[in-house]
C-alpha cells in the first residue's frame, strides 16, 4: 500500500470532520487531492525526462538524482515545474519537496555519526536508499505547537505539557516511545511516511526532545487530525480551485509511538538536533524544489490578473497597465534568481548545491509578490466576483436567459465571464486563498528570520571598501 498505488487505507489514524476516516480514499476532498499527488507517478510513467537509469538498469525518479553541476540542477527544476503545473503551484508540499532532499542525504549523513544506541549515519543511508527504491511519498513535520513561545520545551514538559513538541518518553533497547505532537503537517495524511524533526533552536536542557526520525503513516499511536476543509459545496465552475486543490493541513499527535532505533536519526543530542536541517543538506535542496514551485504559482496568478484586465475592459487604463508591468517585473526577477541560485551553486563534496542566498531572497521576495497580484486580481475582480450566482442557475429555464445575457459583454461570455471571476474569488477570498495566501507567508517560517538570515550571511565586502575608500578620500581631502 503506497500513495503510487492509491491504496491508503493502511490503518493509519486520520481524523477529519468530526469522525475517523475508515476509506480515505472515498471522502471527496481526499479522492480529490490523492489524485492531484498521483499525477506525479503518473507524469514519472509517460515521460521519459522524469527519471533516469541506475545503475542496475531500473529506472530512477529524477527526484533522486544528486545534483553534480548546474545542469543537473536545472534538470531537477524541469521536473519540479513539471509536478507544480498539476496544480498551477497550489499543492507546495508534493512528493517532490522532501524526496529531493533525501536524494542528497547520503552524501551528508555521516555527520549524524553514532553512539551506543545506533548508527544514524547508516540508518540515513539504508533509510534514503529505501525511498529512492520505492518512490515513497515522505512528508516532513517540523514546527513545534504554540503553546508558550516564551518558555523552553523542557520547562514546559516539567509543568505538565506533554504536548509542546515531541520527546522520549521511554528509552529501550531497541528504540524509544515518543510522545508529543507536531503543529502542522500538510498533506499529512497522504504519505507513506513522514519525517519528524526540529528547527535550531533547542537549548541544552531540551534534550529529550532532540530527535530526528521517520516511521510510516500506520505507526501504532500515530494520529492524523486535519484541519476543516476549504473544499465547498458547489461544482468545480463554481469553485475551480478550492474543489480540486483542499492540500489538507493536519496536526500529528503522538501518543506513546514505538520508534525503533533503525529509524532514528537523531537521538538526544541537542547539538545535532540543531544542526540536522541544514547539515543533512535537506534546508538548500528542499528551497530549490519550494522557490520553483512558487515561482509556478506565481506566473499562475500573473496570468489571472492579466486575463481578467484583458477580459473585463481595463488594459487602456495607464494605471492599470502599471499594475500588469509590476506584477511581471517580480515575476521575471523570481524566475532570473531562481536560474542564479543554480548558476552560482558550488560543490559541498560531490554535490553541487544551489545558491542558499539567492534561494532565502526568492523565498522573502515571494511573500510579498504573491500578496501583491492578489491584491490586483482582488481590486480587478471583487465588485462583479462577489455578486456572481452558483454556476447552476445557468441551467434554471426561470432566469437562465436573462442571466446570460445580462453576464455576457463582447469581450466574454456569461459563464467565461463566471469561470473567470470565480477562479479569481477562490484565489483571493475563498478559506481556500486565503490558507494559500497564508501557506506563503509562512510555511518557509516567519520571513523576519530569513531576511536576518540573509544579511548576516551576506558578502558585501566589495561594497564596504567602496565605503572606506569614499570616507579615506574626504579624511584625504586637502583644499
Ligand atoms: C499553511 C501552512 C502549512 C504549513 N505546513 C507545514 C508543514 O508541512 N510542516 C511543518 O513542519 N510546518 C508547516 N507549517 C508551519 C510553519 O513551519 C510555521 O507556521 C512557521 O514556521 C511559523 O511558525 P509559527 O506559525 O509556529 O509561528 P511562531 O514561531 O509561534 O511565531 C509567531 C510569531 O511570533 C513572533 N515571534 C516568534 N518567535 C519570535 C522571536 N524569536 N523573535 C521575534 N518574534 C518572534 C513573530 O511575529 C512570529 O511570526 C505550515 C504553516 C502554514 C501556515
Amino acid at each position: 500500500m503506497t500513495t503510487k498505488n492509491g491504496n491508503l487505507n493502511d490503518g493509519r489514524e486520520v481524523y477529519f470532520s468530526g469522525g475517523r476516516l475508515s476509506d480515505l480514499t472515498s471522502d471527496p476532498v481526499f479522492a480529490r487531492t490523492l489524485s492531484v499527488i498521483q499525477r506525479y507517478y503518473k507524469l514519472r510513467e509517460t515521460d521519459a525526462s522524469m527519471s533516469f537509469p541506475g545503475i542496475d538498469g531500473t529506472s530512477i525518479s529524477k527526484l533522486f538524482l544528486t545534483p553534480h553541476s548546474a545542469s543537473d540542477l536545472s534538470e531537477k527544476r524541469a521536473v519540479y515545474e513539471k509536478i507544480a503545473r498539476e496544480s498551477f503551484g497550489m499543492l507546495g508540499r508534493t512528493p517532490d519537496f522532501i524526496d529531493t532532499g533525501i536524494a542528497v542525504l547520503p552524501h551528508y549523513a555521516d555527520v549524524l555519526g553514532a553512539d551506543g544506541r545506533t548508527d544514524y549515519a547508516e540508518n540515513a543511508k539504508q533509510w534514503a536508499k529505501m525511498v529512492r527504491r520505492q518512490d515513497l511519498f515522505v512528508s516532513h513535520a517540523i514546527q513545534n505547537p504554540q503553546v508558550d513561545r516564551s518558555r523552553g520545551l523542557q520547562d514546559l514538559l516539567d509543568a505538565g505539557e506533554e504536548f509542546a513538541g515531541v520527546w522520549i518518553k521511554e528509552e529501550r533497547e531497541d528504540g524509544v516511545i515518543v510522545r508529543g505532537a507536531k503543529q502542522v503537517n500538510t498533506l499529512a495524511p497522504f504519505a507513506d511516511q513522514l519525517l519528524v524533526f526540529n528547527l535550531p533552536g533547542l537549548s541544552i536542557e531540551d534534550s529529550k526532545f532532540a530527535l530526528a526520525f521517520w516511521l510510516p503513516l500506520n505507526a501504532a499511536g500515530l494520529k492524523v487530525v486535519c484541519r476543516k476543509p476549504t473544499f465547498r459545496a458547489g461544482s468545480l465552475a463554481d469553485h475551480p480551485l478550492a474543489n480540486a486543490f483542499d492540500e489538507m493541513d493536519a496536526m500529528l499527535i503522538f501518543d506513546d509511538v514505538f520508534i525503533p532505533n533503525e529509524n532514528l536519526l537523531v537521538c538526544g543530542d541537542v547539538a545535532l538536533s540543531n544542526a540536522f536541517f541544514g547539515a543533512s543538506g535537506l534546508f538548500v535542496h528542499t528551497a530549490h524544489q519550494d522557490e520553483v514551485r512558487g515561482s509556478v504559482k506565481l506566473e499562475f496568478a500573473t496570468a489571472i490578473a492579466v486575463r481578467l484586465a484583458e477580459k473585463l475592459g481595463l488594459t487602456e487604463f495607464t494605471r492599470v497597465q502599471e499594475m500588469l508591468g509590476g506584477l511581471t517585473v517580480n515575476l521575471e526577477l523570481i524566475r532570473a534568481a531562481v536560474l542564479a541560485s543554480e548558476l552560482t551553486g558550488h560543490f559541498e563534496g560531490e554535490v553541487f548545491t544551489p545558491n542558499m542566498q539567492t534561494l532565502l531572497a526568492v523565498r522573502v521576495s515571494l511573500t510579498s509578490y504573491y500578496d501583491e497580484v492578489l491584491r490586483v486580481i482582488a481590486e480587478f475582480s471583487s465588485g462583479s466576483a462577489v455578486g456572481i450566482p452558483d454556476f447552476s442557475q445557468f441551467d434554471n429555464p426561470e432566469i437562465s436567459d436573462i442571466l446570460k445575457s445580462s453576464l455576457s459583454s463582447p469581450l466574454i461570455s456569461a459563464e467565461e465571464r463566471a469561470l473567470l471571476l470565480n477562479l479569481a474569488w477562490d484565489v483571493t477570498h475563498e478559506a481556500f486563498g486565503q490558507r494559500q495566501r497564508t501557506y506563503e507567508l509562512l510555511h518557509g517560517g516567519n520571513p523576519m528570520f530569513a531576511k536576518i538570515d540573509h544579511w548576516r550571511n551576506t558578502d558585501l565586502n566589495s561594497g564596504k571598501e567602496m565605503l572606506d575608500k569614499v570616507l579615506q578620500d574626504a579624511r584625504d581631502y586637502k583644499d
